[in-house]
This record gives structure tokens, sequence and C-alpha cells, in this order.
């Protein structure tokens, strides 16, 4: 067998990592080594987020433990049948690693996942081992992200907690039938069972606080991943299931993954990747119910998809111009937040501004960085929409150009 080096382990674990994208770094406690104790930050210089083009984390050094698996995941290139280069860090290989580069200023942290080596528990127990030897031997205070194996016994789900900043279990997949076919080791129930004992931590934890100091537990919560696209779930579909892991987990984040097509796998999975826009509209659905007070349903139903051409929040208006226009200077924060165009921010800061002057479209121009968009659904003191906001070809008007593809 060919011995690799640490660079071609590292060109290979770093690679089979990219395709999760549940590594934002967001949220978590303070912790900083500038009093001269301790290596690493999560404060200052410590942590700045970085995103590759496709939208993907690239501040933490982000690799897998190892890619060998014993699992057979049909969307996964890493699969047990999948004829890929394998490679396998040892724990004080990804030690070094991590503290080497973190002392060199390439990252702010570590995301560390992996395949399953012999056991759900056996990798959870090695990548624990990773976490607890940066932490207690080397007084780490920098940023770690660990994958949980759902499978994997509580009481070392429970220690990747105690030891990481945030905790993420993939969902997978959006319906729970897709999971059974195309991931046969997996359970639906599982995964979700592994998300209710971290919430349940996390709880215990929040509840402790304010009497004693009790050991931090995923301080930046729990995150997880679906992949889309890999089956023939609807976005409506899948962001009732996102509304239901928040509500239900609390969790920090969903992150939609499109599916990219990997060789030599079954044919029930399709053989092109999604759009990216879809990946990019299921963020800003997703966004809306999050921050905007906008209710799944009125986003998508379950038989429906996004509207790739336009932004959800404007495809809402559209289907919905009986509410407009929204008079800024009276409307509640509520109302102006379902305004094309107008974001936390700008609704925020107007609702500052016209506590001491009558808003006027130059205003709205200023705080919102643009009034196309926002024109047909306001009324200002010196503007009115009139017919503007029935326009038959409003919504023609208000689509932005498509980019003629190269190929
Ligand atoms: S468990 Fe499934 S998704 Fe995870 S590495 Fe193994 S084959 Fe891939």
């Amino acid at each position: 067998m060919t011995v690799l080096t640490l660079k071609q382990k590292l060109a290979i674990l770093s690679d089979a990592a990219k395709y999760d994208a549940s590594c934002a770094s967001s949220g978590t406690s303070k912790r900083d080594s500038s009093n001269g104790r301790g290596v690493g930050s999560t404060e200052g210089m410590g942590i700045c987020h970085a995103y590759a083009p496709d939208g993907r984390c690239i501040s933490l050094l982000k690799i897998l433990l190892t890619n060998f698996c014993v699992y057979d995941c049909a969307y996964c290139v890493n699969r047990v049948t999948s004829n890929t280069p394998r490679a396998r860090f040892t724990v004080q290989e990804v030690v070094d690693l991590t503290l080497g580069f973190y002392k060199r200023n390439y990252i702010e942290g570590l995301f560390l996942s992996s395949g399953i080596i012999r056991s759900p528990d056996y990798t959870m127990e090695e990548m624990v081992r990773v976490a607890q030897s940066l932490r207690l031997d080397h007084d780490f205070r920098g940023y770690i992200h660990l994958k949980v194996i759902p499978e994997a016994a509580p009481d070392l789900v429970n220690k990747a907690a105690l030891y990481a900043d945030r905790v993420s279990i993939n969902i997978e997949l959006p319906r729970d039938e897709s999971l059974t076919a195309l991931a046969p080791e997996k359970s639906a129930q599982g995964i979700r069972k592994a998300m209710g004992s971290v919430r349940l931590g996390i709880d215990q934890a929040a509840d402790t606080a304010a009497k004693a100091r009790p050991p931090s537990f995923a301080p930046a919560g729990q995150s997880t991943q679906m992949i889309v696209g890999a089956d023939a779930a609807t976005d409506g579909e899948i962001l009732g299931r996102s509304d239901r892991l928040y509500g239900a987990y609390g969790l920090r984040r969903v992150y939609y993954s499109a599916y990219s097509p990997i060789p030599d796998t079954t044919s029930r999975l399709p053989p092109m990747r999604p759009p990216l826009m879809r990946e990019h509209r299921l963020y800003q659905a997703d966004w809306l119910m999050r921050f905007y007070g906008f209710e799944r349903i009125e986003i998508a139903a379950d038989n429906e998809d996004l509207d790739l051409a336009i932004d959800p929040k404007l495809a809402w208006a559209l289907k919905n111009r009986g509410q407009f226009p929204v008079d800024l200077n009276r409307a509640d924060r509520e109302r102006m937040l379902r305004v094309p165009g107008l974001g936390v921010k700008s609704v925020d800061k107007m609702i500052e501004v016209r506590r001491y002057k009558r808003l006027v479209l130059e205003d709205v121009k200023r705080l919102a960085r643009g009034l196309a968009k926002v024109k047909p659904f306001i009324v200002t003191q010196d503007w009115r929409p009139g017919a503007l906001t029935d326009q038959a070809d409003l919504r023609a008007t208000l689509t932005p150009p498509q980019q003629p593809s190269l190929f």
C-alpha cells in the first residue's frame, strides 16, 4: 500500500470535505489568548468569515479525519463502493495541522468531519480525541466545529459538544423515504433523536448558566445540512422540513447544498446538479422565515418550487399586490419588512429616521440602496405608486436580465 505524505493526505481530505456546507462559525462564546495564555481566539482577528464563490466557508481548516467509509450512501463520493483515492489522518496529525495553520494565521479554527471507520462509536471517539487534545493539551481557544455521527453513543455526542463550539448532524435529504432508499445504514429517526439530545444538552447548559459556570455545551449551537436536488422533494417540502427542524431542535442554521453528481452511482440519482440559483433561493426563503416573519406556507406550498427568476419576497409581493402599497411613514415594522428590496437594517434605520422627520423617496433611496424594486410597493411623503403596483408587466420590469449561458 502506498504511504501518503501529510501533504497528499491534506489534498485528499480537504477536497473530500468540500461537500459539507454546514461550517459557518457565528454565535459562539468569546475566548481569546491576548493575555498570553492559550492559543487562538474566537474574537477580533481570530474569526473572520470568508466564503468561496460557491458560498462555502473557507476560514476554517475544513477536513475529514478520513474518507474511508463503511457506509454506502449513494449520493456520497466517499461511500464504501466508490473508487475514490482514500486517506486517513491520525489524531495527532489533525491536532498538529490545526495548531500549525492557526499559528501561521491561515485559519481561525477547525471543521472536522469523517467517514465512518469501523463503527460510529470508534469514529466519534477519534474525533472527540482531536477536540479534547486541542482544548486540554494545547489550551486551544479557537473555533471547533465537529460533525456528529448520529449513530454514535449519546455520551460520545455529549463529549463532542463539550469541546466543540458548534456541532452539526446532517439531516441529509428532505424526505425520510429518500434517505432509506439512498443511505441504507442511516435512519431519519436516529438523526432526529441525536439532534434532540444535543438540543437537550444546550438547553440544560443555558438553564444552569445563571446559577454556576457550567461546562460549555456547543455554545454556537447546532446546525445541519440538507442535500438539494438528489431526490424529487419540492422547495416547499424542503422549507417545511427546515421549518420543523428550527422549531423542534432549535437549530442555528440549515444549510442547503446542491447535489453534485458523482461517478458510478445509482441511476436513481439525477445525472445533473440542480441550478445553483435553487440553493440561493432556498437560502433567501429560509432567511424570510427566520428574520422577516414569513410563514413557510406563504413562501411555497408543499407542491411548489421557488421561482428561480426572482427572489421569494418579490414573488410573494407580486402574488399579494392587495397588501401594497405600504406607507413607510405609518406602517409597523412587520409590514415594512414585507416590502421587496427592504432589508432588516434598512427598515430599522427608517423607523429611527421617521421619529424626527417624514420619510421621502430620497431617504428610501439612501437607506435601501436602490429604488427600482421598492418604488411600486411603497408610499412616502412625496411618492405614491398609483397604478404601478397593479401594472400587468410589473414582474417583467423587476426581473433581472438573465445572463446567457456560455455553454
Ligand atoms: S456516512 Fe454516508 S455521507 Fe457520510 S461519508 Fe460515509 S458514505 Fe458519505
